[in-house]
């Protein structure tokens, strides 16, 4: 089943050393002394699954896996895991350090040649060359903006860190002019961003009419996890036009609510990507069936949300498709699903509903 990764990175370009590999292993970047990034579930996950796609037995040690890696250099080592992923579209988030890694095209041509590379627009990312040129007339010139880079980057949608950046209890309106110009001039003289400038930032996006992807939950440390609550988002969702797909992304450890408000809300989807990886393959099963407790099947969608290792891609797909296989033959097995009902609903997890929200097909 070719997947959908409705949300990702890029690789890094780099050659990567023990430290360099290990930073991009965890979500807390370097560990401390006397421990590795490798003692995680992720980490023995790569040792297990990662190892035969650089020809090495399951369980090699770290030392053995990174001295293969380095002999094969970065872009084999990239082409290996790429094509392994059998990942068809990639909708790539390029607002994070885009210099260091591989663009959309770059990562769908080392997938294969059938895989497509999509982009998808950082609010944030064109909030600060925006607000470069100052304060006045920010509102306006965001919009202008962010129509114009859309367009030259044929984006099929827009992220929001608002959760990164005081949170998701975003406003049921859009703010004022002169709240907005206060804000940026918060901003711009070093207070961290707030609600009110990322709800500015969400509002014009809604004024594009693309789906809007909202980080949620699972993040680096830069996150405040309490502010990045899926349910914060209540009264924006109220409020926001039915009509434009709202897509929850990771939301571990909130992925039960993320379900609920799927369920409640006709324009919001989830998916529980990234969790899956850092869990490992054993507790994916749960995780994903949590989150398929209460959500319709035409809501939930894939995504690896692989940053920088070209290992989080390969294994993001194969934890995906293992722990959905278990999940759904549960059912199955029970006597409670049909095998077709089943195979419909994984592939609609795994492409179909990423391909109907933003119009892939
Ligand atoms: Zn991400």
């Amino acid at each position: 089943m070719p997947l959908v990764d409705h949300h990702c990175h890029g690789v890094v370009r780099r050659e990567l050393d023990r430290a360099g590999f290990e930073a991009l292993l965890g979500e807390g970047g370097a560990p401390p002394p006397g421990t590795t990034n490798f003692d995680t579930p992720l980490g023995l996950a790569i040792r297990r699954h990662c190892a035969p796609l650089l020809d090495l037995a399951p369980h090699v040690r770290p030392e053995g896996y990174l001295e293969r890696r380095a002999d094969l250099g970065a872009p084999e080592v990239t082409r290996r895991f790429l094509r392994a992923a059998g990942t068809r579209v990639f909708c790539v988030d390029t607002g994070h350090h885009p210099d260091e890694l591989l663009s959309p095209v770059e990562l769908a041509a080392a997938a294969g040649s059938t895989a497509v590379g999509r982009e998808v627009v950082r609010l944030e990312k064109v909030a600060e060359t925006v607000a470069r040129a100052g304060a006045e007339g920010f509102g306006r010139r965001f919009a202008e903006q962010l129509a114009a880079v859309v367009a030259e980057t044929g984006a099929v949608a827009v992220k929001s860190v608002a959760a990164y950046r005081g949170g998701l209890e975003l406003t049921a309106a859009p703010p004022s002019r002169s709240a907005v110009t206060a804000g940026v001039d918060r901003w711009l003289t070093g207070a961290s961003a707030d609600p009110v400038l990322g709800s500015a930032l969400v509002w014009a996006a809604v004024e594009l009419g693309l789906p809007i992807q909202f980080h949620v939950g699972y993040g680096d440390r830069d996150l405040v996890l309490h502010r990045s609550d899926p349910s914060l988002l209540t009264a924006f969702l109220h409020a926001a036009p039915a009509e434009i797909p709202v897509l929850l992304l990771h939301c571990y450890p909130y992925h039960r609510s993320a379900a609920y408000l799927a369920g409640t809300y006709r324009n919001v989807y989830l998916d529980v990507g990234l969790a899956l990886n850092h869990v490992g393959p054993v507790r994916a099963r749960a995780v994903l069936a949590e989150a398929l407790e209460a959500v319709p099947f035409g809501k939930m969608l894939y995504s690896s949300d692989a940053y920088g290792l070209p290992e989080l891609y390969a294994l993001g797909s194969l934890v995906f498709r293992r722990a959905l296989a278990v999940v759904l033959g549960e059912g199955v097995a029970a006597g409670e699903w049909a095998a077709a009902d089943a195979d419909r609903v994984a592939a609609m997890i795994g492409a179909g509903n990423a391909e109907r929200v933003y119009g892939l097909c």
